[in-house]
């Protein structure tokens, strides 16, 4: 590891002034000479230092901002949580695991109690994807300024079965699978005092529109709150993950739906998966199939095949299809 100087920031406005560079663009061809970056609970930045795929010349520590982690809930308002909010915190809000159930338990599904009490959820959304093409330092992927994606036509079975023309890596973070149900917004601040809403959806780039990054955060850019809409008594929701191991691990394959139930019938609903692509996903065909129906055994059989259906796997990832499948259908009928 190389070395480095560290910097506790006091506030928002510090730490934006402090920075130089994304951690995306600090392990890029194209990283300035001495990258300064963010570090929260540092689950992520430490393992891509120890792995030697960033070098920062100073890390900005944003873990001691007062209010920054923070967690408000109004019924009219929903919910408020600061980017410096652990896990663990989320975990153990008693009002987001009664009104927002697939949050909750994606957030206890993610890592360990112990990972869970470093991890932050800025950090969360901004943590870089776990391919082992793009972690090993052996390999220039496409992501790290090649033209190659190795994971396509090599080891695929943790990869992406849909939209992994460009590359074939899937987004790390299961929170944002259930975040995403949920609809939630992204508050970013930047260096002049501008504070910026966006959906979460359009937080996340796409390998084909810039496989240089996974986020359209740029570097005087700190994410500063994930804001999730009030919902009503007749919303339901779920979650469900599946890994390689139980204990911990990251999603093989994950799903949240959001429903708005009129009775046993679905109104509205959102579906969501995670590990499927290289961003998370919203899928329209799943939702479409949902909703006006009541939801049976019938209905989450028929949401599951209109998840899958565009699904491209590649040679060594086909198990995931029929994962994907047997979840999301197990994820309607425990809403139902
Ligand atoms: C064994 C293991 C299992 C795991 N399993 C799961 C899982 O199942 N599901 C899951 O979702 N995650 C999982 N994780 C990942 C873990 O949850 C993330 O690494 C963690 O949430 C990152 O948060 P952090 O605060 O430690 O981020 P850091 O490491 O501090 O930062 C990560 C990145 O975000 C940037 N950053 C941090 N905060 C901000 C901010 N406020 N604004 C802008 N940029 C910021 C940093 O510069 C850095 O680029 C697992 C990790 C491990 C080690």
């Amino acid at each position: 590891m190389n070395k480095f100087s560290w910097y506790n920031a006091k506030s928002v406005e510090e730490a934006l002034q402090e920075v130089n560079a994304t951690v995306s663009e600090a392990l890029s061809p194209k990283s300035p000479e001495a990258p300064a970056v963010f570090k929260s609970g540092g689950v992520d930045l430490l393992d891509l230092m120890k792995e030697g795929l960033v070098k920062p010349h100073k890390i900005i520590n944003i873990n001691q901002i007062e209010g920054l982690d923070k967690i408000t809930y109004d019924k009219k308002d929903g919910l408020r949580m600061g980017a410096n909010a652990t896990l663990a915190q989320i975990e153990a809000h008693p009002q987001i695991k009664e009104t927002y159930l697939a949050l909750h338990q994606a957030v206890a599904h993610a890592g360990t109690p112990q990972l869970r009490t470093m991890a932050s959820l800025g950090g969360n959304l901004a943590q870089r994807t776990r391919c082992w093409y793009f972690r090993s330092i052996h390999h220039e992927c496409l992501r790290k300024g090649s033209g190659t994606c190795f994971a396509r036509d090599g080891e695929n079975e943790y990869h992406a079965i849909m939209k992994n023309g460009a590359c074939a890596s899937v987004h790390a973070s299961s929170v944002a699978t259930a975040l995403l149900a949920f609809d939630a917004r992204v508050e970013i601040q930047n260096s002049k005092g501008k504070k910026n809403e966006v959906n979460l959806a359009d937080f996340f780039v796409a390998p084909g529109d810039d496989s240089s990054r996974e986020n359209i955060l740029e570097a005087d850019e700190l994410i500063t709150a994930v804001m999730v809409p009030p919902t009503s008594s007749k919303m339901r929701s779920y979650y469900m993950k599946q890994g390689a191991r139980e204990s911990y691990d990251w999603a093989l394959a994950d799903v949240a739906v959001v429903a708005e139930m009129s009775g046993t019938t679905c109104k509205k609903a959102s579906v969501a998966l995670g590990a499927a692509a290289p961003v998370p996903l919203l899928s329209k065909p799943a939702a479409q199939a949902l909703e006006g129906k009541i939801l049976d055994e019938a209905t989450a059989s028929s949401t599951a095949e209109a998840a899958m259906k565009g699904a491209t796997p590649l040679a060594k990832n086909g198990y995931k299809v029929p994962l994907f499948k047997s979840i999301i259908k197990r994820t309607i009928l425990a809403i139902a």
